[in-house]
């Protein structure tokens, strides 16, 4: 595996709540590391596009801001990490997002965990602003959904990556440059 410009591993995933700016994150890190992304929400939502009908069961949840079933998820990101630019490491998107993808077997491995701290009120306002984009970010329940399930299933793993020592948590309120910056400092990497 390739390693970072400081002679470390890249494999980092993204924790925070919808509109923390996980997206723009991971992009702006893939971009600085070089290393490709994994967004689970990207996988998904083409997946449900690529065949309505088939994955009409699929297409509710995300419409309705509900969590995909831990084996799809599973399958999906190991469908991506099989493809060979994903040796030389990567920034995972939205997952893990439960105590049971982060503990799988099959979980693939990550170095690094990011923590994008924002207030429920803040991340509700930019959802607010990026409406027109998603379904889900136009519909004021599923929104409150995603926020629940945050909460409810995938703060827990701030406990867990804490304990295990591999979690750094920035203020996502800041700059999406700022935030970057922050990151990256975080990792021994922020240009001078
Ligand atoms: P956000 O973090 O703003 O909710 P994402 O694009 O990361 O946006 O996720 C959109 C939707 O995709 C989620 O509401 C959920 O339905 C599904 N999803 C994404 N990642 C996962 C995951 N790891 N486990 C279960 N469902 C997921």
């Amino acid at each position: 595996m390739s390693e970072s410009p400081k002679g470390r591993p890249v494999r980092l995933a993204l924790l925070g709540p919808p509109g923390s700016g996980k997206g723009t994150q991971a992009a702006a890190l893939a971009r600085e590391l070089g290393v490709p992304v994994v967004s689970t929400g990207d996988l998904l939502r083409a997946r449900a596009a690529e065949d309505p009908d088939a994955w009409h069961e699929l297409a509710t949840r995300l419409r309705q801001g509900d969590l995909v079933p831990d084996d799809l998820v599973l399958s999906v990101v190991n469908d991506a990490l099989n493809a060979p630019a994903m040796s030389d490491g990567y920034v995972l998107d939205g997952f893990p997002r439960t105590i049971v993808q982060a503990e799988h077997p099959e979980t693939p491995p990550v170095d690094v965990v990011i923590n994008l701290h924002a207030p429920d009120d803040v991340v509700r306002s930019r959802i607010a602003r990026r409406a027109d984009v998603r379904a889900d970010d136009a519909d004021r329940a599923a929104v409150e959904r995603r926020l629940h399930l945050y909460h409810s299933d995938t703060a827990p793993l701030l406990d867990l990556y804490g304990r295990e020592g591999v979690l750094t948590s920035v203020d996502a309120t800041e700059s999406p440059e700022a935030v970057t910056t922050a990151i990256l400092r975080a990792l021994g990497l922020a240009k001078p």
